[in-house]
């Protein structure tokens, strides 16, 4: 389940090159491409491992590097450079084959120009400023999303930006991968939490199936008292537990079952290779409680989850807290919960029912039991917190019929104007940008859910690359949005995303 590093993930530094320049040059290509190759992968702002690929020069040879990238497991996406001149059509069946996304660098060996020594030796070995325009038109001409980051490789904005995109191509990765546990169905009637399953799959690679409550059932009676003795005190020592819920407390029982739900959702998500899962409150028969501290838990470490049935949102959440591995910052599933319409700035409040991840607490979380006036179950354990004031976003994929959409919209988590003790569940407080009114309204004109994955960890540029390779609509909406001018881009998307079929 890591979501620590990603260092297990490979992307290979390509140099384009051919033949003409004769073997001194291509040699000095040689050194050079491996040197940025090399920083590149011992930059701090790289998160996956860059490796030296032997520099292309034919047709054959890209076509074959090419094919084993898209054998290599380890290997998530290439960074292309064409140091010199290679004639673009060298690259078509290459490129047309390329299963795996690739970020053009277009940067230089040489910071700065020889201005007393420079030669024709040095024009010719010093080439990208042409020859990653041959290459950008066959990527152009092929209809090829890419990401390009100019500037000198050494910069650390280059190395940021690469940095980013190496993120966004180990979440595609994990979304290509990954398999979705439903346990129930949708919430009865919801629109925005339903989609295309065979779509999804073709399109984005993730594997959703439903299952049975009696399934998942199973697994928790299967719990050994031995387990949940030792669960319970593991989460004693770890959280500040509200009095009753403690040994010896009178609620102690409601902790024991929250400590079985989750062992037995653990067992059955570990067996199946499930990576991420929904529940659905109203689909709960054999559980005593709905499942929200289990939840919590979960998703702390590392599972993506969608309420009521909500799968796309699930697949989100886990594809982002790989994006962000080991960034400061949590992910967590979250909704628009309720506003603070106040005439000094309008905010929205965050929450669940039940299930927002730890990985966003500023502090330590508080154990509790309360009454949920929804789903007519026993009371249900939760952790409580609060969230970090700070730069955040909210990401909500939705299903348009013909495409999928990714709706992101950047937020400043606040502090709360005052205590609310008797808020019974994890929230945060935030200001949407630019601000609620055009924040809320470009949303709501864009189709976008209650349901978000939202993330302290990653800004919006990860997911604007993320959606290039997924291939799907991607609007953002922040300081610069205008509603009237979003309102176009979703007009004109919708005529682009009809027409590209034919494109
Ligand atoms: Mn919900």
């Amino acid at each position: 389940m890591s979501t620590t590093s990603l260092k297990n993930f490979e992307v290979w530094f390509v140099t384009g090159s051919q033949h003409l320049y004769g073997p001194k040059t291509l040699e000095q290509v040689k050194l050079n491409s491996t040197a940025i190759a090399g920083a590149f992968d011992a930059s701090d702002k790289i998160p996956v491992r860059i490796v030296f690929k032997p520099v292309v020069k034919t047709p054959a040879e890209i076509t074959e590097m090419c094919k084993d990238a898209n054998n290599s497991p380890e290997c998530i996406g290439l960074i292309c450079w064409m140091h010199t001149f290679s004639p673009a059509k060298m690259w078509i069946a290459g490129l047309l084959s390329l299963q795996k996304p690739f970020v053009h660098l277009h940067t230089q060996f040489n910071r700065d120009l020889p201005w007393g020594e420079i030669d024709m030796d040095f024009m010719n070995l010093n080439q990208a400023a042409h020859g990653d325009r041959e290459f950008g038109f066959i990527g152009s001409r092929l209809r090829i999303q890419r990401k390009v980051v100019v500037g000198h490789w050494e910069e650390a904005n280059v190395q940021e930006k690469i940095g980013l995109w190496t993120r966004a191509a180990a979440g595609w990765n994990e979304l290509r991968h990954l398999k979705v546990a439903r346990w129930g169905d949708n919430m009865r009637e919801v629109a925005v939490t339903e989609g295309d399953k065979v779509e999804a799959q073709i399109k984005l690679g993730v594997s959703v199936n439903g299952y049975g409550v009696g399934d998942l059932v199973k697994f928790v009676n299967e719990v050994s008292e031995g387990a949940i003795d030792g669960l319970v005190t593991e989460i004693e020592s770890k959280y500040e537990v509200t009095d009753s819920l403690k040994k010896g407390g009178n609620k102690h029982e409601s902790l024991r079952e929250s400590a079985r739900i989750e062992l037995g959702m653990r067992a059955f998500l570990e067996k199946g290779g499930f990576k991420a899962f929904t529940t659905t409150f109203e689909d709960l028969q054999g559980l005593v409680q709905l499942p929200g501290f289990a939840v919590q838990r979960l998703m702390a470490d590392g599972y993506g989850f969608g309420g009521e049935g909500d799968w796309k949102t699930a697949a989100m959440v886990r594809t982002m807290k790989v994006m962000a591995a080991g960034l400061t910052g949590g992910t967590s599933f979250m909704e628009d919960y309720t506003y603070h319409l106040h005439p000094s700035g309008a905010k929205v409040l965050g929450a669940h029912m039940l299930e927002v991840c730890e990985s966003i607490a500023q502090e330590k979380p508080r154990v509790e039991i309360h009454q949920l006036g929804i789903g007519g179950k026993a009371d249900p354990v939760r952790s409580k917190f609060t969230v970090k004031p700070g730069q955040a976003l909210n990401a909500s994929l939705i299903d348009m019929g013909n495409r999928f959409r990714l709706i992101v919209n950047e937020v400043e988590v606040v502090p709360l104007d005052a205590p609310m003790p008797k808020l019974p569940v994890a929230s945060a407080l935030w200001i949407p940008k630019p601000n609620l009114e055009i924040g809320a309204g470009a949303w709501i004109l864009a189709g976008g859910a209650h349901h978000t994955s939202f993330t302290q960890a990653i800004p919006a540029e990860v997911l604007e690359d993320f959606a290039e390779m997924a291939g799907i609509e991607y609007l953002i909406i922040n300081d610069s949005t205008k509603i009237s001018e979003f309102k176009k881009e979703l007009r004109w998307n919708d005529l682009y995303y009809h027409l590209s079929k034919g494109i």
